[in-house]
């Protein structure tokens, strides 16, 4: 369950291995990242996904639909829906679980206030535990392991567990910044979220599931160094200019968001799509029901 921005290790071998999808930056001189065309007409349109979602959505959910729809865009990674869920306690802490779903603790939100580019770089870190697909290799080993170990309890299997646990942690840091720099946000948000994190119990040591946060905060400024914001930025101010923006559904209650895929979140407009001439019509409005004024007054009557 891969829980997040937590506490410790070997940063550096880990990111030594990183496979990043970094190639191909233009070498052109920082610009700023500025709304593209759609995005100011989507702004200034009452129909439009953004300006309709403003209204829509608390503010908190609004936000976190906005950064999840733009790094996802701008690191093209809007091929499948993101889940995002706000959970309403005061807990300082996201995590990553099930299917492209992020859980946001209220506590992480109320402590960033004001600092976006801290929050987004947390939830960048949460959607690279997804795309790296950290949940399924960790059960995948995890099972594996304990067929060789027989004892769950054996120490050197729950090194070995730990160790893999503190590695995907460091590795959806490096990739959380990666997204979260291309897709235009301060990447020393980052630095400033770790530094919250590190006041938390037990964050400055190596723990059985992350890296000390001391480690991490190193790891990341050798990040930036190697991998500079503003040649990030040029790759994402790109992938931006030329895609669309996507839609988000509110689902069950207004805690869950969906922010659909680049394909949008209805299944009836894609049937349309694939059979043009067998299409689904929308559904007929149900007819409003009469006021039977007999019944009310009856029901009146006392
Ligand atoms: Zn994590």
């Amino acid at each position: 369950m891969s829980h997040l921005f937590q506490n410790t290790l070997a940063l550096l071998t880990t990111l030594g291995a990183l496979a990043l999808p970094l190639t191909g930056f233009p070498s052109s001189a920082r610009a700023e990242l500025l709304p593209r065309p759609s995005e100011i007409e989507a702004l200034g349109d009452d129909e439009s996904v953004y300006s309709e979602a403003r209204e829509e959505l608390p503010e908190n959910l609004y936000v976190l639909y906005r950064i999840v729809e733009r790094i996802a865009r701008a690191n093209n990674l809007d091929r499948h829906p993101w889940r995002v869920v706000m959970a309403d306690d005061s807990l300082i802490n996201a995590y990553a679980t099930e299917v492209n779903l992020i859980i946001v603790h209220y506590g992480l939100l109320d402590q960033m206030a004001g600092d976006v580019s801290a929050l987004a770089c947390v939830v960048g870190h949460e959607m690279a535990h997804h795309t790296e697909r950290h949940i399924a290799i960790r059960t995948s080993r995890s099972a594996d392991w304990q067929e060789e170990y027989k004892r769950p309890d054996d120490r050197e299997l729950q090194e070995r567990l730990a160790e893999l646990s503190r590695t995907h942690e460091s590795d959806a840091d490096a990739i959380g910044y990666t997204y979260s720099a291309t897709a235009g946000f301060d990447a020393t948000g980052c630095l400033r979220g770790l530094e919250i994190l590190s006041r938390l119990p037990g964050t400055l040591r190596d723990s059985s599931t992350h890296p000390a946060v001391p480690h991490r905060i190193e790891a990341i400024e050798m990040l930036m160094i190697e991998q500079p914001a503003d040649r990030l930025q040029d790759t994402g101010r790109s992938n931006l200019e030329n895609s669309d923006p996507l839609t988000y559904e509110m689902i069950e209650d207004q805690n869950w968001l969906r922010i659909n895929s680049e394909r949008g979140g209805s299944f009836v407009e894609d049937w349309n799509a694939i059979f043009p001439d067998a299409t689904i019509a929308p559904k007929p409005e149900e007819p409003e029901a009469e006021v039977d004024i007999d019944d009310v007054s009856e029901s009146e009557v006392d």
